[in-house]
């Protein structure tokens, strides 16, 4: 059980201004740029942190490059990478409330989930590869009696890794684990806006014993210092999860440099579907408002779209508007809160926009659909609940990345199939119903990475979790995501 006490000390800790983690030890920017780095909570300033150039991004690329050739991590033995990645993982766990509160400040997630999804789960990150990393086999290959084809797993080398505001520390450790455990040297980018808790991290590691220049972050703008490290002609692998207007960036900065290997996930429009045979109802209309609303619906699996039978339709949207005006949301260090700030300004303007052209667009709006808790100077929204809309409306079409969920119905199976691919996305969906043949059916015809069935949102790391369509491709988490950060390469040995 968490303690309000021991929240309510940490909330209150000075932050210091933050440089980059290069070469083992924090430095300030080479400018000596500075970036204010305000609280979603309150609106205030939290602290400051360096404002990264091309010039800091070819340091901690050079020191990542220096320190995977001379083997101080890619050629140590694999028991050993183990044993570090174990302590790391304990380090984290031991400091999880602080890093979760830090993390809080910065980008507005409810305590609760941020202690749990953030920090306990980043540190469970880090335990399953280092468990995983002395379990991978070369292949033999079952060539003629007079060869010997040998498959090797070679660490690639230098991984940039470029990650969201969301849930820092989750995904960056979905990243950065995988990526050590295999030998690799990373450079990592937060967002200017979430750095502070993956800067704790690249120190912890480093007290956990990981060798200074195997694991270096790099703070400041995308277009930047993300920039920079896509076209950097020595990153060999460049791991992003953001929108897909960066991620298309990407895959260009990556063809004008060394066509390093781009792995991207690049968030959803996830169809939650509802069928008239649901066994219980009340459940799915609580954890579907759970499924969009938590973490105020910036989440990249977020069941943003409710399709839902139409016979059933008008009893399960007043559900759904029930639940989302029983959910708290307020100070997200209060431990009493269920759903924490919005991460900023911007964030929220852009998701009040949304409900405006929702509108315009001949949607109604049910439940919320404005700013709350103005006086505290934080950027809260209530939990807003959008119907009547249709599958080519701007919201249906497009990532809110707030709380807001639009509502359609659906007459059928196959109508419900066709208006949940009715997006550029893939990422994740969920389907409710207690017909077994109807949820094969539905697993098979919709397009996305991840189907819940019965349920909304449920995970853990033995799963992969990544896009199809433009959504992305490759996987984080599991041991596929391990395939990322390794070479294979073949040795045809003639006897
Ligand atoms: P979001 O809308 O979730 O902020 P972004 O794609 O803008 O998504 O941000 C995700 C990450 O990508 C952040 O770390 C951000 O700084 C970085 N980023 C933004 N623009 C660029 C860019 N032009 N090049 C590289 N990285 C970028």
């Amino acid at each position: 059980m968490l303690d309000q006490a021991a929240i309510d000390v940490l909330r209150n800790q000075p932050v210091a201004e933050q440089g980059h983690f290069v070469n083992g030890a924090f430095a300030a920017s080479r400018e000596g740029a500075t970036l204010e780095v305000l609280s979603p909570i309150d609106g205030k300033p939290l602290t400051r942190i360096a404002s990264g150039t091309a010039a800091d991004v070819g340091v901690a690329v050079e020191g990542a490059r220096k320190a995977f050739e001379d083997g101080r991590w890619s050629k140590t033995a694999p028991a050993h990478r183990k044993k570090v990645l174990l302590k790391l993982a304990d380090l984290i766990e031991a400091k999880a409330l602080e890093l979760a509160v830090l993390g809080v400040r910065d980008n507005g997630t409810e305590i609760n989930m941020a202690f749990k999804a953030e920090a306990l789960s980043a540190a469970g990150t880090f335990r399953y590869y280092a468990e995983a990393l002395d379990k991978i086999y070369g292949e033999i290959a079952p060539t003629a009696d007079n060869v010997l084809g040998l498959v090797h797993r070679a660490p690639v080398g230098v991984v940039g890794a470029i990650v969201p505001w969301n849930f820092p520390l989750m995904i960056g450790a979905w990243k950065i684990a995988p990526a050590l455990a295999m030998g690799n040297s990373i450079v990592l980018k937060p967002a200017e806006s979430a750095s502070l808790s993956l800067l704790r991290i690249a120190e912890l590691a480093s007290e956990a014993g990981v060798p200074d220049g195997v694991f270096n972050v790099v703070t400041g703008p995308g277009a930047v210092v993300g920039e920079a490290l896509a076209l950097s002609m020595d990153v060999d692998i460049l791991v992003f999860t953001g929108s897909g207007a960066t991620g298309r960036r990407l895959l260009e900065y990556s063809a004008r440099s060394n066509l390093k290997r781009c792995y991207l996930e690049l968030g959803g429009k996830s169809p939650n579907i509802v069928f008239n045979d649901t066994a219980d109802l009340a459940k799915a209309a609580k954890v579907s408002a759970a499924g969009i609303f938590r973490n105020s619906g910036q989440v990249c699996v977020a069941g943003s779209r409710l399709l839902v039978q139409e016979d059933i339709h008008d009893d399960f949207v007043a559900a759904i508007c029930r639940e989302a005006e029983a959910l708290k949301v307020g100070d997200p260090l209060d431990l009493s809160s269920q759903i924490g700030a919005v991460h900023s300004l911007t964030q929220l303007e852009a998701d009040l926009k949304f409900v405006e052209t929702a509108e315009a667009e001949g949607a109604e709006r049910r439940t919320g659909g404005e700013r709350i808790l103005t006086e505290t100077g934080g950027y809260y929204m209530a939990p807003t609940v959008m119907s009547g809309v249709k599958p080519g409306d701007t919201i249906a079409r497009k990532e809110v990345f707030g709380p807001v969920l639009a509502v359609t119905a659906f007459k059928d199976e196959e109508e419900a199939i066709r208006i949940a691919n009715g997006t550029e996305y893939g990422l994740a969906a969920g389907i409710w119903t207690s017909d077994l043949g109807r949820a094969h059916r539905m697993i098979s015809g919709v397009r996305s990475g991840v189907i819940h069935v019965n349920t909304y949102g449920g995970s853990d790391m033995t799963v992969p979790l990544g896009g199809m369509k433009q959504s992305g491709n490759g996987h984080d988490k599991s041991l596929h995501a391990l395939d990322k950060y390794v070479d294979l390469k073949t040795a045809w040995i003639q006897l």
